[in-house]
């Protein structure tokens, strides 16, 4: 099986420098719908889950 990979997609959306939570979750958001190289991070969505909870009261 071979990992698709969107080059185009990468050179026009390079991952921030030091990106934040917030920057991360955008990022892989935008990439998982445009490109396949790689899963959207556990840890990332565990991040969501924490965020999501502090936002509901
Ligand atoms: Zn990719």
């Amino acid at each position: 099986m071979k990992m698709t990979i969107n080059e185009v997609w990468h050179k026009s959306h390079p991952m921030p420098k030091n990106p934040s939570i917030e920057q991360r979750i955008e990022w892989y958001t935008k990439h998982v719908k445009h490109c396949q190289c790689r899963p959207f991070p556990e840890k990332l969505k565990e991040e969501m889950k924490k965020l999501s909870r502090a936002k509901t009261p």
